[in-house]
């Protein structure tokens, strides 16, 4: 496949710039899409950079670097065989070993440009047809293969995922408050602080009840919406409207009550910002 590129000339003001832009459609789409992730990517953000980076599925790897700490030798010349999404990690599936890309707080990555300075560069994959670029974030080789390491039960975003399985392992932890229990990336892989706060909301629960004392039919909804709310996250960042439909998080008035939303800075184990109603999210203790 032959990759080409274009140049075209932007007058602004007096000056010229001369703005490069990959040929192919769907290049220019991925520069115009995934910039960057801000501020610990949650399930969905991820799921959308596996879709972005599929054209680089089953190309070769022909240079590899950055300051990650492993051993850069080992990609080149390694055909990428799959992308994979598990909760808040990304994987680069190779046929001899699988990279791990966890964002943390700050990471990004940029698709054919490099976007950050070096210092910042983890990882540089160059392919053919384009360029990885992934910054500020942990890059590690997975000891061992995907399937074994992980359990795609637990990820919100999989079709593997199980209700079940999530119910048994919250009934496990009845103390722990359900705001903690929601970012346990074992139970719900991919929630993360957005989505806890949504889904409390949405299902009428205050963060700090007890898992152990929900009542059945709202330790159903609380598995359920973790799930709904995932997909409607993914849905609404593809189509740049996410925080339109945020209800609770960073919001300052109850939709539902019309009076001010509690907010704190740091709840639970987890220390994550909360935003709830002392109205309509009641509290089970
Ligand atoms: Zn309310």
């Amino acid at each position: 496949m032959v990759f080409f590129r274009f140049y075209c000339i932007l007058p602004l003001g007096f000056f010229v710039v001369i703005w490069r832009i990959p040929g192919r459609a769907w290049l220019s789409l991925c520069i115009g899409l995934a910039k960057q992730v801000r501020n610990m990517p949650e399930g969905p953000s991820i799921v959308i950079l596996k879709d972005l980076v599929q054209p680089f599925k089953g190309e070769k790897i022909v240079a590899a670097s950055g300051n990650a700490k492993i051993d850069m030798s080992l990609l080149v010349d390694q055909k990428v065989t799959a992308f994979r999404s598990w909760g808040k990690h990304f994987l680069i599936c190779l046929p001899r070993t699988t990279l791990r890309v966890h964002f943390l707080m700050f990471g990004s990555y940029s698709i054919n440009e490099q976007t950050k300075p070096n210092p910042r560069l983890r990882l540089h994959l160059k392919f053919s047809k384009g360029d990885l670029y992934f910054y500020t974030c942990s890059i590690k080789i997975l000891e061992g293969k995907p399937d074994e390491v992980y359990d795609w039960s637990g990820d919100v975003l999989s079709d593997d995922w199980d209700a079940a399985a999530a119910r048994k392992k919250l009934k496990a932890i009845p103390e722990t408050l359900v705001a903690d229990a929601l970012l346990d990336q074992q139970i719900f892989a991919g929630v993360g602080n957005i989505i806890k706060n949504e889904v409390l909301y949405r299902i009428g629960v205050h963060p700090e009840s007890k898992v152990g004392k929900l009542p059945p039919r709202k330790l159903t909804q609380l598995i359920k919406e973790a799930r709904n709310y995932s997909f409607d996250f993914l849905k609404w960042k593809k189509a740049f409207e996410l925080k339109k439909h945020w209800l609770a998080h960073t919001k300052k008035t109850c939709p539902r009550c019309n009076i001010p939303l509690i907010k704190v800075a740091h709840l639970g184990k987890t220390q994550r910002r909360a935003f709830y109603c002392g109205n309509c999210q009641k509290l089970y203790v």
